[in-house]
């Protein structure tokens, strides 16, 4: 049997290692060609490729269950795996860079026996009598008895194959910047597994560790809010960064000097988009969608290579139980995406648009159930709740589960309690600081 994956990203170089593992022949076509010899990538057309990622417990799972050799090359390459201060023995993520982790992946990919990477832009699905029989790439078929399209958001080509995505822009906007720590200098302040963040009213503030004394900055605001918007120029950035006592820290140039540009960010989507078509059948037997193509998540919480890499993983195994039978697989990879990773779609659409409203001004609202921000932040009043909360943050609990704790929350909330507010500059303060750095540039 043979099958084209249509893109390299982690989804796609994922899911065709895994395949080619169980004897099958894999084609992955990316328009992408590759790093360059220096290691270097432009990565055009993947706008989140030089963002900071956290990489999840389940991406390291879903590494160690199907190719062990990945995750030691990833540390080989500077990746540390992420523990708990009190559990130093349990991995629950990992620090790395995009760039290292899918450079990684990739020569992982070229190296296993049935992975052939093509580079070219896939323009269609080819199919005869509801069957693919391939892909059409820069004008020319791409013969395969199954098609998998891991083309990530902006995937196009198998677009009219499926009902429209619910969901949409999360109304957040990020700024980013990459740094490295300065010969024999330390970490800055950590109050998260991933390095430290900080949410005010108004915006967030994060630091985000990788590997190889690397780290990023990152200053997430309201879409909407455009007199934030000029965070994107590097001499507002760097004020900012100075302004923001969590980033100050990190970024002061006694510990640490930048190693990229002030990156803007693109926009940012809670989607869903299931695999069948408008009238909920399967359009093309042979035809199947993972990855970003299925589910994006604002990228706050760091879930997007999670999700994917666990459809991948479970894609993998029920083609394996289903074998040519590639409209019952189909059926039930939908109904298994419908059960354990639309939940984390519909848990953020909720959590974002609550954050916007409280971000333009509006107090909690306790008449509705509370998003699970406020819910995670109630644990600092009331510790016990981290039996329950503490397993959803893992993701190793649906959202869900939340319930079981949601009214106490609620009244932790009723009773006026509101999380406190770290130190720093209001919203009002760090747009009028925007502001002020802004205005001699724009005369
Ligand atoms: C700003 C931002 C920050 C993020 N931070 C995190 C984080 O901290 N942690 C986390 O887990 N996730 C994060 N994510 C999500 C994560 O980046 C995605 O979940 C991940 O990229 C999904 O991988 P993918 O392989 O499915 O898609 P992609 O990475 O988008 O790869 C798709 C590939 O398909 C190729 N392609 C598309 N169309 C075609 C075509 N027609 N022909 C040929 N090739 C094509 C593209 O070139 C690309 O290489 C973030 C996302 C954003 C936007």
């Amino acid at each position: 049997m043979h099958i084209t994956v249509i893109g390299a990203g982690p989804t796609g170089l994922y899911t065709a290692i895994a395949l080619a593992r169980r004897g099958r022949e894999v084609t992955v076509v990316d328009r992408d060609p590759g790093p360059n010899g220096d290691g270097s990538w432009n990565r055009r057309g993947v706008m989140q490729f030089h963002h900071p990622h956290g990489f999840r417990q389940q991406v390291g799972e879903a590494l160690l269950a199907e190719m062990p050799e990945v995750w030691d090359d990833l540390i080989t390459a500077g990746a540390q795996p992420t523990t708990l201060p009190d559990q130093p023995e349990r991995v629950v993520g990992l620090r790395c860079r995009r760039l290292i982790f899918e450079r990684v992946l990739r020569s992982a990919a070229e190296a296993q026996p049935g992975v052939t990477l093509r580079t070219g832009h896939v323009e269609d699905v080819c199919y005869e009598r509801g069957r693919t029989v391939g892909v059409r790439v820069d004008g020319h078929q791409v013969d395969a008895d199954l098609v998998i399209d891991a083309s990530g958001r902006a995937g196009q080509s198998t677009r009219t194959f499926r009902g429209p995505a619910e969901g949409g822009d999360c109304g957040i906007a990020y700024v980013s910047r990459q740094y490295q720590l300065l010969p024999g200098a330390q970490n800055g302040p950590m109050n998260a597994p991933i390095g430290m963040v900080t949410i005010y009213p108004g915006y967030q503030a994060i630091v985000f560790i990788h590997d190889n004394r690397t780290f990023s900055t990152l200053i997430a605001r309201a879409s909407t809010d455009r007199q934030m918007a000029g965070l994107r120029f590097q001499e507002v950035f760097e004020a900012a960064s100075r302004a923001i006592p969590s980033l100050a820290a990190w970024t002061e140039p006694d510990r640490s000097r930048p190693i990229s540009p002030v990156l803007p960010g693109g926009r940012l989507h809670n989607t869903y988009q299931a695999q069948l078509d408008d009238t909920g059948q399967v359009a093309l037997n042979g035809l199947m969608f993972v990855g970003d193509a299925v589910c994006t998540t604002n990228p706050s919480v760091g879930r997007g290579v999670a999700t994917s890499l666990m459809q991948a993983q479970r894609l993998v195994r029920l083609l394996d139980d289903h074998r040519r039978d590639f409209t019952s697989c189909s059926l039930e990879f939908e109904h298994w995406c419908a059960e354990n990773i639309k939940p984390w779609f519909s848990d953020h659409v909720y959590w974002d648009a609550e954050l916007i409203r409280r971000w333009s001004g509006h107090d909690v609202d306790v008449t509705r159930p509370l998003p699970s921000d406020l819910i995670m932040a109630a644990t600092m009043v009331d510790p016990e709740m981290l039996k329950v909360v503490g397993p959803y943050m893992a993701m190793l609990a649906l959202p869900a589960s939340l319930a079981a704790v949601e009214p106490r929350a609620r009244e932790i909330y009723a009773s006026g309690w509101r999380p406190p507010v770290p130190e720093g500059p209001t919203r009002d303060e760090l747009a009028e600081l925007v502001a002020a750095v802004v205005s001699p540039h724009s005369g």
